[in-house]
């Protein structure tokens, strides 16, 4: 999970990574007021997940209050690489002496982590890589042994920061480490650290992905999600504990395990050739021992996007056999019918693996109208792609 600016921010500070004061917001109003608090001059920054706002004209300094008003008015409601600002940072303005770069990410490569700093921040890090590589230092960093003031010193000696600012900046590195590892972060980015003339060093803008996995252990990340950039669909799916991806087609997927998941979705887009390109709506993985709830669950989420026709239900039964499977998708539809949700899209299911004959026979002894039973994955797929075409060319 990808924060914004400003709560990778507050994450710094509550780390003892330096940076400086402001607040977010939503309105010019708002803006001018907390500039006015701020009291001189402020920088007003778009939020948005992407980089490059600065070129693209989204950050801002302003002299007072009016002109953080001023300001704040022509960024909001910018669009930048796609993505509209419905919030901006003020924050206190800096003088900026230089500016450098540092950065701890997981690195799935290596098995490791990295630590990456360079001297010549500011800048697109990329281009530096790409343009001039030995100003980018990229130091291995052990997971279990992590960065001791030593190696940070060793960072800092590498990148040659300049002498006077070293034992700051090595500093901030082994607070920037505290952040990623007590915050399950898989990334910490400062770009730019910068040093301000008086020779105090700043991290002037932060980015923190956050490892989504690890959320059990932060109950505090969940005020971090982002309910206007997720779609509302997956929201509820995340609520719900499910493994669901929004996609744009008409055929809902349920499945049970993320690689069968994945080739049901290649199956149901190279049989929807066929009728006019009929495309998957979502991935949904319910996982190996799925309850009769979870499908439930599964299910309501699949026929509560708008977008889809027809739903396949795709099982192969592994340690839940099929018959506990088939059992669950006979109590879904009456969990679902208790819940009131009026279920009118058919369902197609393929079931196959451990105990599939007793799965199907159940299935069969259901009669439910709306569940249809189709032997192979093939002609599964084929025929809820038939079954969403039908249904898209009746509206
Ligand atoms: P990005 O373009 O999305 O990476 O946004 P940044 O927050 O990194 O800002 C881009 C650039 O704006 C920085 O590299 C600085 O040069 C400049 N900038 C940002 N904040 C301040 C500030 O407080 N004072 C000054 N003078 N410049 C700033
Ligand atoms: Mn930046």
């Amino acid at each position: 999970m990808d924060l914004y600016e400003y709560q990778a921010r507050d994450l710094f500070t509550k780390h003892q990574v330096p940076t400086t004061s402001g607040a977010v917001c939503t309105t010019a109003d708002e803006a001018e007021a907390i500039a006015q608090q701020i009291g001189g001059p402020v920088v007003v920054k778009a939020q948005v997940k992407t980089g490059g706002r600065g070129k693209a004209g989204g950050v801002k300094l302003a002299e007072d209050p009016a002109d953080a008003r001023a300001k704040a008015d022509a960024i909001l409601g910018m669009d930048i690489k796609g993505h509209t600002v419905h919030r901006v940072l003020v924050a206190e303005a800096s003088d900026i002496a230089e500016e450098y770069y540092v950065s701890f990410l997981l690195d799935r490569t290596n098995r490791s982590f990295l630590a990456m700093a360079s001297v010549e921040g500011g800048v697109d890090i990329e281009e530096v890589a790409a343009t001039k590589p030995e100003a980018l230092v990229r130091m291995r960093v052990d997971a279990l042994e992590g960065v001791s003031p030593a190696l940070a010193r060793e960072i800092t000696d590498a990148a040659d920061f300049p002498e006077p600012i070293r034992a700051q900046v090595a500093d901030i590195l082994v607070d920037l480490w505290r952040t990623l590892t007590e915050e399950d972060a898989t990334l910490v980015e400062v770009n730019p650290l910068v040093q301000t003339p008086d020779g105090t060093v700043l991290a002037l803008d932060g980015k923190v992905t956050l490892d989504g996995n690890a959320m059990f252990r932060h109950p505090d990340h969940e005020a971090l999600i982002d309910t206007e950039g997720t779609d509302p669909i997956e929201l509820r799916a995340g609520e719900l504990d499910l493994n669901y991806v929004k996609l744009d087609g008409s055929v809902g997927i349920i499945g049970n395990g993320a690689g069968l998941v994945m080739s049901t979705l290649d199956v149901v887009a190279y049989a929807g050739e066929e009728f006019g390109g009929v495309l998957p709506a979502n991935f949904l993985d319910i996982g190996g021992g799925a309850s009769a709830e979870v499908m439930a669950n599964g299910l309501d989420i699949v026929l509560g996007d708008p977008g889809v026709e027809a739903v396949f239900v795709n099982v192969f039964g592994g340690i839940t056999a099929c018959d506990a499977v088939a059992n669950g998708i006979v109590q879904a539809m009456t969990m679902l019918a208790e819940r009131g949700e009026a279920v009118t899209k058919p369902i197609v299911c393929r079931i196959d693996g451990n105990n599939a004959e007793e799965g199907r026979r159940i299935l069969q002894e259901a009669e439910h109208d709306l569940i249809e039973l189709v032997e192979t994955m093939d002609d599964a797929a084929r025929r809820v792609a038939e079954l969403a075409a039908a249904r898209s060319a009746g509206k």
